[in-house]
């Protein structure tokens, strides 16, 4: 066998990759999706879309010249976490547009909610936010009394996308998630790793709706023959985060990755541990192999790449993403600039939903490149706050930070994010990370590969950025300490 094949089921997107042994992509197959504003902060997905769109991409990969699908040894699959989808258990079809991780309908939920956040923080490590999938359901459930009496008649099944899924591409035959997508639920205790009763009551949520939970490697099932025209086996699950940690190789305690995209994703391995943090950071699974569970804490900056979008779209001071690059190495340094990125407020360590962006220190000195450096170093920033918290949360230092998503090819942001760090940032060669972690995972189950030391032969270094000391680093720093305060709103 020659392949396994990856399903990276995105918030915008369904893809599938076939990576080879020494995990090179050999074929790749993407579309896009429709998104769905019913209303002002809600966000849905048409669950079929999600399952036909996915389809067609697996069924692209497999049609590819010079594949066989007797070459495929096993299927992985990673997802966009969080979104909530419901379905008649009998004919399989979905009884409510699936709710989008982004979407913040439930926020009322969650207010009523709050005398009992401890007892949610402490049994799932999360904090009480309408982002999981628990007050999703309860939502839904509540909104349409036939639904919730269906479920409580168990007719009704619920899943996160990956069960979705794996129940189509069974036809029905299992209904299961893995200990990381549960994770994200409000529903799962990741200590005990079961779904506890104790918050299904107080969410009404009934039990019958729940899959199953295995671990992030292992054989759940095989896809129907029907479908792809050979039953192959579905052993790789998890969340995409999580999928990332692992296609970085941050195997060990200490280890973390940030994925530069429209927002930053900040994970950090913290072993056997279940790190509680002190700084609303999210304490969560990042995956259970060979009966061992390993915990991660996770922190969001919700504007990075987006800044960039800004800066192209609406100042049009750039007509592509990568050309600021260019325009920042334009100038020596900020020339005393700091741009606030709080354009959708400040999230973790600041917590200020209130607070709005600025560009602080404008003299008729400032140019545009001024401007382009200081986005990048607010980026970096933003970054440099979550992670310096995150190594006090788990009382761990690191060397190297491993990066990937879309911003990570802007060799300035990365040196940028080095100096103000004083780590090294290393960037992979393959920056399909999430897909690698979820083929990964699916390969170690069925012996593709061995164990994690073959996978550190695959695992390849494109660039290494080490920090360099220079004035403007520390003169960066400063400067955003002494704003940052100033574009705060919430006392
Ligand atoms: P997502 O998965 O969130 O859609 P991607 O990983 O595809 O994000 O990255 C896209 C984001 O990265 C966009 O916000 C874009 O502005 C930003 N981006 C892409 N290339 C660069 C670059 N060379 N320099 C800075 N930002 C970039």
């Amino acid at each position: 066998m020659k392949y396994i094949l990856s399903i990276d089921a995105g918030t915008t997107s369904s893809r599938a990759i076939l990576f080879d042994k020494k995990g090179q992509a050999k074929a790749t197959a993407q579309y896009e999706f429709p998104q769905y504003f019913p209303k002002e902060s809600w966000v849905e997905h048409n669950a079929k879309e999600i399952w036909t769109t996915q389809l067609k991409a697996i069924q692209d990969v497999i049609a590819s010249e010079g594949i066989s699908i007797e070459d495929i040894s096993a299927m992985g699959i990673t997802n966009q976490r969080e979104t909530t989808v419901i379905w008649d258990r009998t004919n399989g079809e979905p009884v409510h547009n699936a709710i989008v991780w982004q979407d913040r309908r439930t926020a009322s939920i969650c207010t009523e909610l709050q005398e009992h956040s401890s007892i949610f923080l402490n049994k799932t490590g999360l904090v009480l936010d309408a982002y999981f999938s628990g007050t999703k359901i309860k939502w839904i459930l509540d909104s349409h009394p036939s639904l919730r009496k269906r479920a409580e008649a168990g007719e009704l099944a619920f899943g996160t996308i990956d069960s979705w899924l794996i129940w189509n591409l069974t036809e029905g035959k299992v209904h299961t998630t893995d200990v990381t997508n549960a994770s994200r639920t409000l529903l799962f205790n990741i200590h005990s790793l079961e779904w506890d009763g104790e918050l299904l009551n107080l969410l009404d949520i009934p039990s019958s709706l729940l899959p199953k939970v295995v671990s992030s490697s292992e054989v759940v099932g095989k896809t129907a023959a029907s479908i792809l025209g050979k039953a192959i086996p579905i052993s790789g699950i998890a969340g995409d985060q999580q999928a990332a940690l692992f296609g970085q190789l941050c195997i060990n305690p200490g280890d973390v990755k940030n994925t530069y995209g429209t927002g930053c994703f900040c994970i950090m391995n913290t072993g056997e541990k279940a790190v509680v943090s002190q700084n609303k950071m999210l304490t969560t699974i990042g995956w259970q192999l060979n009966g061992k569970v390993t915990y991660a804490l996770e922190g969001s900056v919700f504007i990075a790449g987006a800044l960039v979008q800004w800066l192209r779209d609406q100042l049009q001071i750039i007509d592509t993403a990568p050309e600021i690059e260019a325009l920042a190495n334009s100038v020596n340094d900020n020339g005393g600039i700091t741009f606030i990125p709080a354009l959708s407020g400040l999230g973790a360590p600041y917590w200020d939903p209130e607070a709005t962006g600025a560009i602080m220190g404008i003299t008729r000195g400032t140019q545009k490149g001024h401007i382009a450096r200081a986005a990048l170093e607010a980026i970096a920033m933003r970054s440099r706050d979550i992670i310096i918290e995150m190594q006090k949360d788990a009382g761990v230092s690191f060397d190297s930070l491993k990066v990937d998503g879309g911003a990570s090819n802007n060799d300035l942001l990365m040196q940028i994010q080095a100096n103000l760090l004083n780590k090294n940032v290393i960037r992979p060669y393959t920056t399909e990370t999430t897909a690698l972690g979820a083929a990964f995972f699916a390969g170690l189950a069925v012996d593709f590969w061995k164990n994690e030391e073959q996978l550190k032969a695959i695992w390849k270094e494109n660039k290494a950025f080490h920090p360099i000391k220079d004035s403007t680093t520390q003169a960066c720093i400063d400067l955003w300490e002494e704003r940052i305060p100033k574009a705060l709103k919430s006392k």
